[in-house]
């Protein structure tokens, strides 16, 4: 998928004027050559735009509340090159409301020994001119990353791209607009939250629309554009027929074509992101959304299954955090379904009724028209496939009746030993670490849901710096979990988030 605007970040350098105008033009120079060199790096999603020199009270809080302003930026990266009077920056911070990065840097790598004299010393102090200025950061209480290490240096140059990532995460969070169709599954606790808290903590909008509304949008969808569709599906993917009559088959894909165009219709027409469906409120649509739904999502539409919309908005945010990205592996929402328990091969059968999104799939991907088990409509087409392995997060943001929390837990994705010919759904695979039995263990009780957002393509450390940046509690499943270190954590936690 594609964002929506063009982001840049801002790169501002502090100074003063204690050491004269030679020393500031030295100051803007190596600005403007660590600009241009990380542009041309081609490690950063996003542009760095290089502002003037930040030195007094009055041209620092401009330069933030312009940031503020502009709808283009999506962050400021901050480098005190020079010692920089925390006190001036205190207008400035206290004003800004965007993605902050601290590159703790330093433009020449080595000390020149031969050469080094105090007037080289001044001028290139950001040992300790970043010291007073993460002091004042810290002092206010404003969240932050802090990026440490050479400019050129490729390790800071990725650290810096996956903040870019995490700062998109936080500016396009605040406009996420869920449509739900119809209500949450009854009964089921994990599905759902405080829909008005959401939108003051994260800044979704969650609506409700009958689902005859989009049932009438996917009934005025012309024979010709469905069946323009069906072919491309036809083109695309393999048909596994397992007996079923041609006509009948095609008939029954046709009717996914339909509800994909209609809902994408819909969705765009009323300016929505996300979408939740539920499969025991169908209304007069003949099928439960599944190869439709599986095709939006891959497009970029968050999804939930039974009413999720918490769900609906991560899967949203999480492709909205990865788009664009070089060899991206795919970002999908699933569903812990069953366990392989065999010692040493333990793990979690990954899937869902239908709804798999195909940008995590790994080879072929199928067609398949199967009876649902569940409900009282047609067999549903859908889209039937293995997903890659490697390590991914998943995630899960609950509700605890005053507060949220996002767990987030890394995974190793593998093949399955054998494969499943009976099995009508795209499944996952995966061990969640630091072992299955911990794993699990840690997320029960942390009060982890069985739907997730997962992907590949981010790491615990950009959704956790999300979560902060929200103002909520991440807890982060992975190498380092120890059941007793998890349980302090959550009862600090509880003492923190309330
Ligand atoms: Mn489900």
């Amino acid at each position: 998928m594609e964002l929506r605007k063009n982001y840049k970040f801002w790169f501002c350098t502090g100074s003063q004027e204690l050491y004269g105008d030679e020393c500031l033009k030295h100051v803007a120079e190596h600005s403007a050559i660590i600009v241009e060199k990380l542009n041309e790096s081609g490690m950063l999603p996003f542009e760095v735009v290089l502002k003037p020199t930040l030195i007094t009270n009055e041209v620092i809080r401009r330069t933030f509340h312009e940031a503020n302003a502009d709808e283009s930026c999506a962050g400021v990266i901050v480098w005190c090159h020079t010692f920089s009077p925390a006190k001036s920056w205190i207008l400035g911070l206290q004003e800004y409301r965007k993605p902050l990065l601290h590159l703790h840097t330093q433009f020449n790598e080595e000390i020149p020994y031969d050469t080094i004299d105090m007037d080289f010393m001044n001028e290139n102090q950001s040992a300790h001119g970043d010291r007073e200025w993460g002091h004042m950061v810290t002092r206010m209480g404003i969240e932050r990353k802090v990026v440490v290490g050479h400019w050129m240096d490729k390790k800071v140059q990725e650290k810096i791209a996956s903040w870019m990532r995490t700062a998109i995460g936080i500016m396009e969070s605040s406009h996420i607009r869920v449509m739900r169709v119809a209500d949450n599954m009854r009964n089921v606790a994990v599905t759902e939250g405080d829909k008005v808290e959401a939108q003051i903590k994260f800044g979704w909008e969650i609506d409700a629309y009958p689902v005859n509304e989009i049932a009438e949008a996917v009934a005025a969808v012309s024979e010709g554009d469905t069946n323009a569709l069906v072919e491309e599906y036809y083109d695309k993917y393999e048909i596994l027929l397992e007996g079923r009559d041609p006509q009948e088959f095609r008939r029954h894909v046709a009717v996914q074509a339909q509800i994909e165009l209609g809902f994408e219709r819909f969705l765009q027409e009323k300016n929505y992101h996300a979408i939740v469906t539920h499969f025991g409120d169908l209304g007069s649509l003949k099928q439960l959304p599944g190869l439709a739904i599986q095709r939006l999502m891959e497009k970029g539409y968050g999804f939930g299954a039974e009413g999720d919309w918490k769900v609906a908005a991560m899967v949203h945010l999480m492709k909205v955090m990865t788009a664009g990205m070089k060899n991206a592996k795919g970002t999908s929402m699933l569903e812990d379904y069953t366990y392989n328990l065999v010692p040493g091969k333990e793990g979690i059968l990954q899937a869902h009724m239908l709804e798999v999104c195909p940008s995590i799939s790994d080879g072929p991907i199928s067609i398949k028209c199967q009876p649902l088990s569940m409900g009282d409509r047609e067999d549903p087409a859908r889209l039937v496939f293995t997903s890659k392995e490697g390590t991914g997060i998943a995630t899960s943001l609950i509700d605890l009746g005053n507060r949220f929390r996002l767990l987030i837990n890394t995974v190793d994705c593998k093949k399955v030993e054998k494969p499943m010919p009976k099995l009508p759904v795209a499944t996952a695979f995966w061990t969640p670490q630091p072992d299955f039995a911990t794993g699990c263990e840690a997320w029960i009780l942390a009060g982890g849901a069985h739907h997730t957002a997962f992907t590949y393509d981010l790491t615990a450390e950009q959704m956790g710096d999300w979560a902060a940046a929200m103002g909520i509690e991440a807890v982060y499943i992975d190498k380092q979990t120890t059941i007793r270190d998890l349980k302090r954590d959550l009862l600090l936690g509880s003492v923190v988030y309330r």
